[in-house]
């Protein structure tokens, strides 16, 4: 599920248009989780041009074959990389490029398929199931790079080819998957299954080929397959408008500053950036904050004055809600409708049932169940923490009641009195080079990994630098980029995923992953080196968990290789990995002052350990809040239409008693994990993986943070194994037992949280 593979066939597990590898950092704090979407190939904006798209793509087609010779010399999509490690040439890659690689790619695909289910022999595994994993080859060498591309690398030209050549993929990829033809061949090797020879690794890729299948409609009755196609192209519209729309609202916001006053307990460095902002858009001499979180986020912490926080909260909360040419209300109405009347006509109650049939919780009734006793636990625990923070509003002379654009703020002076930390005074310990040490350290000691700079790698950006990954005794593992800074053209947030998938290649050879890590990190300002914030550095360790699930990734198919795992479980390797960046013995190798050199002083490490479970409350009351609403909005039935957005979720929070003080993480109008990238009945999957992650982490600290024999139980178990496995099986093989939820209540203090919140 590489970030935005549109995987023509390897449809990813959980979902029709999951192209997601996931592996957006959710959710730890606020200020870093706010990755946004998983997205999807761009479609036209209305019905009517949709037609007319097709039509022209269509044409494209046909004028195509005939231009094609001249400039197919020149498109790199279309012959063998030769660059070193086959990485993407990117230096050689145009924007022209990417259409007719895709219209070739479709072409190359549909004429697979079509010899596929019409071979005159009778159906077996390797000419049916196996075939189709190898269809497609250039439709995913293109797709990878343009999907990449358009989150890190994006252009009005790109968009608008996404636009093209997105309803075509839709189209293309229900072709497939409602060939009555082929899917007679695989229900006839599905059936036949228990008498084949099939290795384990075998029969995985078989029952998912099959239930893909029947997920994506291929057992309807042809007059239902109509109205499926439909719901499946009007949702990959709306979804991706849905994004669109959240990425216009975050781009069209600036708060300006005139007054040097009106700054007022911000630190230097957020002053330094917000001038810079400033003259970047022609404004020398002011102050610019945007919703970028970078800026927005500490902004509402810092800056004593409430009448601005006020002002840049409700433009964060009012995104996609204002009535204009980009609000989503109505989009929210038509998708949970489309999803809803989509799962039942695949025998499902709702779109949570039918999502999470895939997935390692199971049902719906497992995930609420979940989240039930979590929101049980920190509701108390975020009730008292507003209390507190209304005393301390009070003492201060403030006479009014606590507002969410107040509770950063609070909170922040409420940490520095009861624990005298500031989260700034992390940063000069944490350059970036600092920290890709740490991280390449904690990697080696675990893994045996080295990482070694390649300057002569092409790349998509003088930004994303190449490293060649190699085990212990000099055996190449594979090509990771790392993409650091924000910039106009990058999606927010942070995110992994790749521009090759390991695999077994149909000759035999072993291919290596190519993976990427991209993230929007504090930038260097002035002659100083980029210094990152404890949080930073936390969504760097998450990263590069999701990075070594890719690059350690040991399996046959590439459908079932590296991240292409279920949402609840692909979340394990990035938030276990996190754990180390937070233990003192880990902290003290690796963060060191840029000017002097000294090791961070433990007395700062104490703090941040005493300081961890502060405002805990708040941050898993939040984002329960968004799993629930998510929850709620994908267990409608069919027929039961959300009429009124704002009214429905009001109704949502009111019923589990959250306060207006905290709003969802993410309210519906942009929330884009669930209405625009693959999260949909899926955002719970964060808090399950974070039980599997403390639970697993619990175990590593009882046998030794770098103890050998349980980091090859976990690379050997879970790193190297993609889908290969159930999860739970998985899962068990490492840990030797199911999880439980007791080591995550007791990381976030909310299992006895009068002895672990200290008294004022
Ligand atoms: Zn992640």
């Amino acid at each position: 599920m590489n970030k935005f593979h549109f995987k023509p066939i390897n449809l990813s597990r959980s979902g029709i248009y999951k192209h997601a590898s996931t592996t957006r950092r959710p959710d730890n704090a606020r200020q870093a989780s706010l990755e946004i979407l998983i997205l999807q190939p761009k479609p036209s904006v209305c019905q009517m041009n949709k037609y007319i798209l097709l039509l022209a793509l269509g044409t494209t087609v046909l004028s195509g074959c005939k231009e094609f010779k001249k400039s197919d010399m020149e498109n790199p999509f279309l012959k063998p990389y030769t660059t070193p490690y086959e990485v993407p040439p990117f230096n050689e890659i145009r924007n022209e490029h990417f259409k007719p690689a895709f219209v070739k790619g479709i072409q190359e695909q549909s004429a697979e398929v079509d010899a596929i289910a019409s071979n005159p022999e009778l159906p077996t595994f390797e000419n049916t199931i196996e075939a189709l994993e190898y269809s497609g080859a250039l439709l995913k060498k293109v797709s990878l790079v343009f999907f990449n591309y358009l989150s890190a690398n994006t252009s009005p030209e790109l968009q608008a080819i996404a636009e093209e050549v997105t309803p075509a993929l839709t189209k293309h990829e229900d072709n497939i998957k409602l060939n009555g033809k082929l899917f007679k061949r695989i229900q006839s090797v599905y059936n036949q299954r228990a008498s084949l020879q099939l290795d384990p690794e075998q029969k995985v890729l078989l029952e998912e080929t099959y239930k893909k299948f029947i997920r994506g409609g291929a057992a309807l009755a042809a007059s239902e397959q109509t109205r499926f196609r439909e719901i499946n192209e009007r949702i990959a519209l709306l979804t991706l408008k849905f994004g669109d729309n959240v990425l216009a609202e975050n781009n069209d916001y600036m708060l300006v500053v005139d007054k040097e006053e009106d700054l007022a307990g911000l630190p230097e460095s957020l002053k330094n950036a917000a001038a810079e902002e400033a003259k970047a858009k022609g404004k020398k001499g002011k102050w610019v904050f945007t919703l970028q979180y970078p800026s927005i986020f500490p902004f509402l912490q810092y800056a004593d004055n409430r009448t601005l926080r006020e002002q840049i909260f409700k433009a964060y909360l009012e995104r996609g809600n204002k009535g204009n040419d980009v609000d989503n209300k109505a989009i929210i109405t038509e998708l949970t409708a489309l999803r809803a009347e989509r799962a039942t006509m695949l025998g499902y109650e709702n779109h949570a049932a039918y999502v999470l049939d895939e997935s390692m919780a199971k049902t719906p009734e497992q995930v609420n169940n979940l989240l039930e006793k979590l929101w049980k636990a920190a509701l108390p625990v975020a009730q008292r923490e507003q209390q507190e923070l209304q005393a301390l509003a009070d003492k201060e002379g403030g006479h009014f009641q606590l507002a969410a654009w107040d509770w950063s703020y609070y909170a922040e002076k409420l940490k520095k009195e009861r624990f005298a930390y500031d989260e700034e005074a992390f940063r000069p310990y944490f350059s970036l080079d600092k920290v890709t040490e740490g991280v390449f350290l904690v990697c080696k000691k675990l893994y045996g990994l080295e990482f070694v700079k390649r300057t002569d790698l092409p790349t998509y950006h003088p930004d994303a630098i190449p490293y060649e990954v190699k085990e212990a005794d000099g055996k190449f593992v594979g090509i990771l980029y790392m993409d650091f800074f924000p910039r106009a053209s990058k999606q927010g947030g942070a995110w992994m995923t790749n521009y090759r998938e390991q695999s077994i290649s149909r000759d035999g050879q072993f291919v290596h992953p190519v993976i990427s890590i991209v993230c929007n990190f504090s930038k260097p300002v002035g002659d100083e080196p980029a210094l990152l914030n404890f949080d930073e550095v936390i969504t760097y360790f998450h990263e590069f968990g999701h990075a070594l699930h890719g690059l350690l990734s040991k399996c046959h198919y590439e459908s079932l290789a590296g991240t292409n795992v279920s949402r609840d479980f692909v979340e394990l390797p990035s938030q276990v990995l996190e754990n180390w960046s937070t233990e003192p013995e880990v902290l003290k190798l690796f963060a060191r002052h840029y000017k002097t050199g000294e090791v961070i002083p433990d007395e700062l490490i104490e703090k941040y350990k005493n300081a961890s479970k502060f405002n805990q409350g708040f941050a898993t009351v939040e984002y329960l809040a968004a799993s629930i609403l998510d929850m709620k909005y994908h267990m409608l039935s069919n027929g039961q239409k959300v009429d009124n957005v704002t009214a429905f979720e009001k109704n949502a929070m009111d019923e589990i008693g959250l306060m207006s003080a905290i709003p969802p993480r993410y309210r519906s109008t942009y929330f884009n994990h669930v209405f625009s990238g693959g999260y949909s009945a899926g955002y719970y999957s964060y808090i399950w993986s974070q039980m599997l992650d403390a639970d697993a982490f619990e175990y590593f600290k009882q046998k030794g943070l770098f103890d050998p024999a349980t980091a090859t139980a976990f690379r050997k178990n879970v790193l190297e194994r993609g889908a290969t496995e159930e999860p739970m099986k998985l899962y068990k093989q490492f840990r030797g037992q199911e999880p439980t939820i007791d080591a995550l209540l007791k990381r976030k203090g909310l299992n006895n949280p009068e002895i672990v919140q200290p008294k004022r």
